[in-house]
């Protein structure tokens, strides 16, 4: 069974600063049914312990630090250093995806206020990126370096995962980096490369055709590039494209975006991980029977 991380506070384990929960619903009863789920509780695991003092960010929104409310304790060099060593094990383990708690200053994916105030960390040019949060905010510790290690990894917070067409794209996005890290772990050549992109041409059309071709015109330029950085660059660009909302194609539209569907993959249109959607073939019925579609997002079927 493919693996996800999750913030163990949303699989409803008592590891809160207060000894509370945040049990959350579509971890433990959608994702669950799709993933074996490994949790992790940064703040427990750097020894904070529970019930604990809350912590808040301070300081530089570029380089936070992570600093007890009440004793003034700087956790930050523990947090990042555990987060670093989480996210190889992460890698080893196989995860393909990670859910976040928002909101924490250890676990949320971004948007944490950062107050300011003493020991502001100096920013070193081309080693601190700007934060991909609004100003004045930024990722927990333990979530920027999960990202950091793990660029490509999907991350969503679980408040996100509530709307259904969020929860089905991390779910594909989750189906994709695993498929991709296995091409990734071939050492791809540009062929291999080539072969890759075409089996992923219909999931990616799905998500609009512009991405689809950018990541064509990708691999037709690679040239005399070296292999491991055509790999790097299309491998952020596919998942980045997978990020973009389905598309949708009506009949009237004739060709959806161009694609010449006689050389299409042949085989299921919808991959199995599209839970709405599984096993539809390109003629708009199931594998298993006639039965339509379920899903009103799906949208991948020609003249559908
Ligand atoms: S948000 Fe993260 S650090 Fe806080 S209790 Fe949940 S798992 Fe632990």
């Amino acid at each position: 069974m493919l693996r996800i991380g999750a913030s163990s506070c949303l699989l409803g384990h008592r590891v809160r600063y207060d000894g509370g929960h945040k049990r959350h619903r579509t971890v433990t009863e959608t994702l669950s049914r799709y993933f074996e789920i490994i949790t992790v509780c940064p703040e427990m695991e750097v020894g904070m312990g529970v019930p604990r003092e809350p912590v808040d960010l301070i300081g530089n929104p570029f380089a936070p630090r992570m600093i007890g409310q009440r004793s003034g304790r700087d956790w930050s060099g523990i947090m990042q250093r555990h987060g670093r060593r989480r996210a190889a094990e992460m890698e080893r383990l196989g995860i393909c995806g990670f859910v976040l708690k928002k909101g924490s200053p250890s676990c949320g994916p971004d948007g944490i206020p950062v107050r300011p105030g003493w020991g502001e960390a100096p920013v070193v040019p081309g080693r601190h990126a700007p934060p991909a949060t609004a100003p004045g905010t930024a990722s927990g510790l333990f979530a920027r370096a999960l990202t950091d290690a793990l660029p490509l990894l999907p991350v969503e917070a679980e408040d996100r995962l509530d709307d259904a067409s969020v929860c089905e794209n991390f779910i594909e996005r989750v189906h994709a980096y695993r498929e991709w890290r296995e091409c990734a772990a071939e050492g791809p050549s540009v062929s291999r490369l080539t072969e890759f992109h075409a089996s992923h041409k219909l999931i990616l059309l799905a998500h609009g055709e512009r991405h689809l071709r950018l990541l064509g015109r990708l691999l037709a330029k690679a040239g005399n590039d070296a292999p491991e950085d055509v790999a790097a660059r299309y491998g952020s660009a596919f998942m980045e494209a997978l990020k973009q909302p389905l598309v949708r194609h009506s009949r009237a539209s004739g060709n959806p975006g161009g694609v010449e569907w006689g050389n299409a993959p042949q085989g299921p249109l919808h991959h199995p991980w599209i839970p709405a959607c599984a096993g539809m073939t390109e003629e708009g019925g199931n594998d298993g029977g006639d039965a339509p579609c379920q899903s009103d997002r799906c949208n991948t079927r020609p003249g559908s």
